[in-house]
């Protein structure tokens, strides 16, 4: 038989002979092993990869979702990692990829988009060198709450506090954002008086900074004048005109910015909170 040999040789020849592809019906599989022909192929390759694509970020959402929306705590380091795991690679199949993995792909992603906007902020805030206080470490937001709210107020002492915190960065919360927020909590959860309106607030390098004044004596005084006005039925004193001159001397300032100091890389924003409040007469 002469037949077979030259039919290969051809090629044209033997894919008229191979039977057509499953998913298009019309080019022929790549060979005989094959159901499908190559683009064909590539095509669901590549929608396969993106549905683990999905999946993993799924995953990420759902502990987001798991951890408290957006206040995910810093991963404690794991120090025996990198030597514990020289030897085994990993056991998992392919697509049972650990939560961990998962996040850590994630941080990846995230530090890629940070770095773009790294370029433009650094260019135009020169680095200001000023000595650095030295910020009391707390576990979580609800935690450096509960000191402050033991500490203030307290009348008879001036109060000088340096709080820090750090969380895992999200994509959808910059710096900024974080800032306010933890602003508005700071308002909610503790007992100090400060206008969330009424601020100052600057950028330096990734850092993003909000001062407030305290207001604990106005919010004091429209108490009283309401209450007066109350007593003798006068609507022409308002609480407002008392405020200028009441303006105690205390700050409260915010800072929010990248936090690269995680062993395993993780991106995390830092949180500072600074209180200066002069003793109260
Ligand atoms: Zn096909
Ligand atoms: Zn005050």
């Amino acid at each position: 038989m002469d037949f077979a040999p030259t039919a290969s040789i051809t090629g044209l020849a033997s894919a008229a002979e191979l039977p057509k592809c499953n998913a298009c019906h019309k080019a022929p599989v790549t060979n005989a092993g094959y159901s499908t022909c190559r683009p064909c192929r590539d095509k669901r390759n590549e929608m396969k990869k993106r549905s683990q694509q999905k999946k993993r970020e799924q995953k990420f959402r759902l502990l987001q979702a798991i951890a408290g929306s957006d206040n995910i705590p810093f991963p404690a380091p794991r120090p025996t990692e990198k030597s514990a795991s020289a030897g085994k690679k990993r056991k998992a199949p392919e697509d049972e990829e650990s939560l961990a993995d998962a996040l850590e792909r994630m941080r990846k992603r995230f530090k890629k988009m940070e770095a773009f906007t790294k370029v433009d902020v650094a260019s135009k805030s020169p680095p200001v060198a000023t000595p650095e206080p030295v910020f009391k470490k707390f576990v979580s937001a609800g935690d450096l709450h509960k000191t402050i709210k033991r500490r203030y107020p307290d009348n008879s002492n001036s109060l000088r506090f340096y709080g820090t915190y750090a969380i895992i960065a999200l994509p959808d919360v910059d710096n900024k954002h974080r800032a306010r927020q933890v602003a508005r909590d700071l308002r909610d959860n503790t007992t100090l008086h400060f206008n969330l309106e009424n601020k100052e607030s600057y950028r330096n390098g990734t850092a993003y900074t909000i001062h407030y004044k305290c207001t604990c004596r106005a919010s004091s005084i429209k108490r009283t004048a309401s209450d007066l006005s109350l007593y003798f039925g006068s609507k022409n004193k308002t609480a407002s005109e008392e405020t200028p001159k009441s303006e105690c001397r205390g700050r409260i300032e915010i800072c929010a910015e990248d936090d690269r100091s995680h062993p395993q890389g993780w991106l995390g924003q830092r949180v500072k909170v600074t209180i200066t409040h002069p003793k109260k007469i």
